[in-house]
């Protein structure tokens, strides 16, 4: 049987490439039972998202938001759960987060010029539509000019972390997005630990600004590393989540939602935590 429970997936709201009605029309289908969606610096996704659940009574769809923020030389990313998203506070500051990605994503397709990579600005905002501009759009821009043949192999050389065009976001520390959330009545839960370099320290130090859960089965994770990481988890009391981070980008290997995922008793911990924060 499949998970029940996927706590990480993106939309056409970001980077992901199903609307939100497909997302919940797919997820329903997969037999999920409690999923949040998490795109990037928007709820912008969630209304259509409440609104096409209403066809499945059995699904439970979650407020949540993926952050992303910068520690020296690696990027963080950090998911709030049971976020309010409708306060308008909240969404004055996501409205900020994504002006500050439009520029960015406009010096990156400049950096690609310098480098030979020739993608054209408007058809990257074209791409993202609607949506929070992300580096995945750049991604499929280049597919789509045969620059590499799936939007993942845009990110070693140039896109990723220490690519040749990468460019940062306005800065945010790990930190500052933990009291973010937590001010928005969301539980802050660290995305995908195992990307980081220094994972443990890393762990060690959002503990102490206010994590409380961390994702411990996600996407293409070996039982070996699901292991280590429920073993972090319990080490610094931190609430093992997880999901799918579906996209739907056509990359080889990703794995659809329901495919993996946390129990339902973590739904009720967030839960919890959640009402403890109001
Ligand atoms: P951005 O929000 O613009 O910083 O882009 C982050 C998104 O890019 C992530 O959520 C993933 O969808 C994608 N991404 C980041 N790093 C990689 C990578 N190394 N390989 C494939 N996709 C990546
Ligand atoms: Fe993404
Ligand atoms: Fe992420
Ligand atoms: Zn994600």
């Amino acid at each position: 049987m499949g998970a029940l429970v996927d706590l990480h997936l993106h939309t056409t709201a970001s980077d992901g490439r199903l609307s939100p009605t497909e997302l919940v029309q797919l997820v329903a289908s997969q037999g999920l039972k409690q999923v949040a969606i998490s795109d990037h610096d928007t709820t912008e996704g969630l209304a259509e998202a409440f609104y096409a659940a209403r066809e499945f009574p059995d699904l439970r769809i979650i407020p949540a938001i993926e952050i992303s923020t910068d520690i020296p030389g690696d990027e963080v990313h950090m998911l709030g759960y049971f976020l309010n998203h409708e306060d308008p506070e909240l969404q004055a500051l996501l409205g900020r987060f994504r002006d500050g990605r439009l520029e960015r994503g406009k010096a990156m397709v400049d950096k690609l010029a310098t480098l030979g990579i020739h993608v054209d600005w408007d058809r990257v905002k074209e791409i993202a539509g609607d949506g929070a501009v992300g580096r995945p759009h750049i991604a499929l821009a280049m597919v789509e000019k045969g620059y590499c043949k799936e939007p993942k192999d845009a990110f070693p050389e140039y896109l990723g972390r220490n690519g040749l065009a990468y460019v940062e976001r306005t800065k945010m520390s790990p930190d500052q997005a933990v009291n973010l959330l937590v001010r928005f009545g969301a539980v802050p839960v660290l995305a995908h630990p195992a990307y980081l370099v220094d994972m443990e320290p890393a762990i060690a130090l959002l503990k102490d600004v206010g994590l409380m859960g961390m994702e411990v089965h996600y996407a293409q994770y070996d039982s070996k590393t699901v292991n280590r990481l429920a073993e972090l988890a319990e080490e610094y009391d931190l609430i093992p989540c997880g999901g799918s981070d579906y996209h739907g980008l056509g990359n080889t290997g990703e794995l659809l939602p329901g495919t993996l995922g946390p129990p339902l008793e973590t739904v009720e911990r967030l839960e919890d935590a959640a009402h403890k924060l109001r």
